[in-house]
């Protein structure tokens, strides 16, 4: 029997899991990311060898941090900053002689959301709260890219916001009232000082109601038929922040159809559930 492996390579943990042809999992494991790049490879090439319980590899696929190359397999992620152009499509092939293919976190976790769809929908926004905020778009089951390649950064759109402390608003990467500054739970953090799971009602109020911002101008400029939400603030905000922020949306959208907004059902597994997809199905899945 073979079998394929999926890496969910975030920035704070590492997440390996192997499935069988029918795509259940039969082991994971979940590891700290170490800070060296030496250290990190190995660790992702024991993972695997762990997972896989001495079976062959059929594929393997990946999910990591913006930005990287796709077609190339050359990854830099931001928030690791000892990987920067490695070439881990080689590395793993190298290693493992079987295909491999990788993409953006939140592209991959897109494609898992809609895969598992009962309904599929011609056009498919994923948008994740996590320790950022990111966003994969589908049209017609393919990943939408930008001029050369680029992954559109829904995270980093101004919005007209709502913020008791407008002077703690500050993105990381350096724009002025980027929604991730509002509303990720690095921004929550910083604006209010506690974690998003300590917020008050009238603190869920003012991130819901720039969530809803944002919301209003995805749906204008996509006209998406569905919009899930994943990542652990929306998740844990639940019925504190998707009504609120779904109601600011409608009540603005006049002349473009209503997105539906949902809660993803994968809590933080989504980019591992999609790494295993790409594990499965290739690069070709990217295209
Ligand atoms: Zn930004």
């Amino acid at each position: 029997m073979s079998l394929f492996v999926g890496l969910d390579i975030g920035g704070t943990k590492f997440l390996v899991a192997a499935a069988n042809e029918k795509g259940e999992i039969v082991h994971k494991i979940r590891r700290p990311t170490p800070l060296d790049l030496e250290q990190g490879l190995t660790l992702l090439h024991d993972m695997i060898d762990e997972v896989r319980q001495k079976q062959t590899l059929a594929g393997i696929g990946a999910a990591i941090g913006g930005p990287l190359d796709w077609e190339k397999g050359i990854v830099s992620p931001l928030h690791q900053p000892q990987w920067r152009n490695i070439p881990l499509k080689q590395i793993m092939q190298d290693k493992w002689q079987c295909s491999f293919a990788v993409d953006v976190d939140t592209n991959v976790a897109a494609l898992a959301e809609f895969h598992q769809l009962q309904n599929r929908v011609s056009r498919f926004l994923y948008m994740t709260i996590s320790t950022g905020v990111g966003g994969g778009l589908l049209t017609e089951g393919h990943l939408y890219r930008g001029t050369r390649g680029a992954h559109p950064e829904i995270g980093h759109q101004s919005i007209p916001f709502q913020c008791s402390f407008p002077e703690r608003i500050e993105c990381e990467c350096g724009a002025d009232y980027c929604i991730e500054a509002l509303i990720s739970g690095n921004g929550i953090r910083r604006i209010y000082q506690k974690p998003a799971e300590e917020l008050n009602d009238d603190e869920w109020h003012e991130v819901a109601y720039n969530l809803g911002q944002s919301l209003r101008n995805m749906a204008a400029l996509y006209t998406p038929d569905l919009i899930v939400l994943g990542g652990s603030v929306a998740v844990g905000g639940g019925e504190r922040l998707v009504p609120r922020a779904t109601d600011l949306m409608r009540s603005n959208l006049k002349i473009v159809p209503i997105p539906r907004v949902r809660l993803s059902q994968f809590a933080e597994v989504a980019s591992l559930y999609g790494a295993l997809l790409l594990a499965q199905k290739g690069s070709s899945a990217l295209e």
